[in-house]
C-alpha cells in the first residue's frame, strides 16, 4: 500500500464566502473557479450564478484592447529585461535569443487578462455594485458615517458598555426582540 506523505504540505483548506447571499463554498486547494465564484474590481466575492452573464466581459474586445494599450511598453520592457537576465523566453515558446515581437507582448497580455479576470470582474456583473444587497462590511462603514465615529472605536466603545460577551449579545437580543 503506498501512503501519501506529501497530503498535509502540499495542500490547504481554502474558503470563499459569497457577500450577496452569505453562503460559502470551500475545499482542499479550492480558487475561485472552483468554489463557483468570481470577485468584481470592488473587491466582493459572489456567486456566479447571481449573474450568469458574468463571463462576457471576458471576451469584450474593447476591454482587452484597452488593457493590452496600457500595460503593453512595461510588459515588454518587462520580457526583454527577463531574457537579457535568464536567457530564456518567457512567453512560453522555445528559448530564441531574440526580443519578443509586439504580437507576441499583446498575446500574453491578452492571455493575462483572460486568467486574471475572474479576479476583475467589471462592476456591472456584481450584484453588490448594483445595490441589490449591501455587505456587512459597507452596512458598518454606512453606520459609523450616519453616527459620526470611527469605525476603529466601535471595538472599545462595545467592551467599555458591556463586560462580558453575553451581555453584550443578551442587549443586542433585546433590543432585536423589541423591534420585532
Ligand atoms: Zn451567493
Ligand atoms: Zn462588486
Amino acid at each position: 500500500m503506498k501512503i501519501r506523505t506529501s497530503f498535509v504540505s502540499n495542500s490547504s483548506s481554502t474558503s470563499f464566502t459569497c457577500q450577496h447571499c452569505g453562503g460559502s463554498e470551500s475545499g482542499w486547494d479550492y480558487g475561485l473557479e472552483e468554489c463557483y465564484m468570481f470577485q468584481c474590481k470592488n473587491g466582493h466575492i459572489v456567486h456566479q450564478s447571481h449573474n450568469k452573464n458574468w463571463k462576457d466581459g471576458k471576451e469584450n474586445k474593447d476591454a482587452i484592447k484597452k488593457m493590452i494599450d496600457q500595460y503593453f511598453d512595461e510588459e515588454k520592457k518587462h520580457m526583454i529585461y527577463f531574457r537579457g537576465k535568464y536567457g530564456y523566453s518567457i512567453f512560453g515558446k522555445k528559448a530564441e535569443n531574440r526580443d519578443p515581437t509586439d504580437e507576441e507582448v499583446r498575446e500574453r497580455l491578452e492571455n493575462d487578462f483572460k486568467e486574471c479576470y475572474i479576479e476583475n470582474v467589471p462592476s456591472k456583473y456584481c450584484p453588490l455594485c448594483n445595490f441589490e444587497s449591501v455587505s456587512q462590511s459597507d452596512l458598518v462603514w454606512y453606520l459609523c458615517r450616519k453616527l459620526d465615529i470611527q469605525k476603529s472605536d466601535v471595538p472599545n466603545m462595545i467592551q467599555k458598555e458591556f463586560s462580558s460577551y453575553d451581555k453584550f449579545m443578551n442587549a443586542i437580543r433585546k433590543s432585536y426582540e423589541n423591534k420585532k
